[in-house]
């Protein structure tokens, strides 16, 4: 066990573009089987786009969009920018009481109006009807986008079908991650519909999501207390608990820099690549010290 091979390892990763921290993450790393990975960011390229826009009946498709980016440019969710960037010189100014709901959405008065915009648990919580919407829900989930809906004075006003591509390369680094035996875990905030597409088009094994900010950790704890070890890849503030928890934290270079502080490994070139490169390269690299 040299020191020596251990910096050798270590070089190695760097012309892959991959940041390992110490001796111990390079360790670590040869002694897992499960990856969980983050959606919004992570997988996916974390720049979310409008795609449709659905007024409920009677009401105009321009005063929602300009009503939603007036909320968002109080918030800088990804959803948010979104909205923002759809509505263009449309957006209103002027939110009262504006308030961020975390992981699940936000609220204010705008235009004299009571609005509420987020995800079905958010309108169901203060028991705004969204039967209507159902239909539409159901559909643009199914095609992998999240749908963010809009209520005004408690009742449903529209949605907003918001898709993130997967990154270029997903796929492919998660069909090298699974040859070699890894078991792929999806874990977000975003609903289980969306994404259980997202995470087939991935290739991910295992979906947790509608997991609330705070819970990503916990869901980390509940998989290594059935006996897993665990690596962690996340970009965000809100993974950082959960960058700490895993046995490896891997965070993706360009992501939050809380993230890349909590993170034992980083991945300089923001492609899952780094991830089967970093775990193929600490186990070649602990071989050859026995
Ligand atoms: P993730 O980063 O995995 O999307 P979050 O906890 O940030 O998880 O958000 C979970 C869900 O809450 C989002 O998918 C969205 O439906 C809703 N949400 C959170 N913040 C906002 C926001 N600013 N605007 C609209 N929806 C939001
Ligand atoms: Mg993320």
């Amino acid at each position: 066990a040299t020191p020596m091979s251990i910096i050798a390892g270590i070089g190695r990763a760097a012309e892959f573009g991959v940041l390992v921290r110490d001796a111990d993450a390079l360790q670590h790393a040869t002694t897992l089987d499960t990856l969980v990975f983050d959606k919004t960011g992570t997988l996916t390229e974390g720049r979310p786009r409008v795609v449709a826009v659905e007024p409920a009946a009677g009401v105009a498709t321009d005063e929602m969009v300009a009503i939603a980016a007036a909320l968002e440019q109080g918030s800088n969710h990804p959803l948010a920018h979104a909205l923002v960037e759809h509505a263009g010189p449309r957006a209103l100014a002027g939110v009262g009481g504006f308030r961020t709901l975390r992981g699940l959405g936000v609220s204010g008065d705008v235009a004299g109006r009571q609005a509420l915009l987020g995800n079905s648990a958010l309108l169901a919580q203060q028991q705004v009807n969204i039967a209507d919407l159902e239909p539409r829900i159901a559909f643009w989930s199914a095609q992998g986008a999240t749908p963010v809906l809009l209520a005004l004075d408690g009742k449903a006003a529209a949605l907003f079908a918001i898709r993130d591509p997967l990154r270029d390369d997903s796929a492919a680094a998660l069909r090298r991650l699974h040859a070699q035996g890894y078991t792929l875990v999806m874990l977000t905030g975003d609903n289980p519909a969306t994404a259980g597409v997202v995470a087939k088009e991935a290739g991910i094994d295992r979906v947790i999501a509608g997991v609330l900010p705070d819970g990503k950790a916990a869901a980390i704890k509940m998989l290594q207390r059935q006996g897993h070890r665990v690596a962690m890849i996340g970009d965000g503030i809100n993974d950082a608990p959960a960058l700490a928890q895993a046995e490896v934290g891997i965070a993706m270079g360009g992501g939050s820099d809380v993230a890349i502080e909590t993170a034992a490994i980083t991945l300089m070139r923001q492609s899952l690549h780094g991830v089967a490169d970093a775990l193929a390269i600490a186990k070649a690299t602990l071989r050859n010290m026995k």
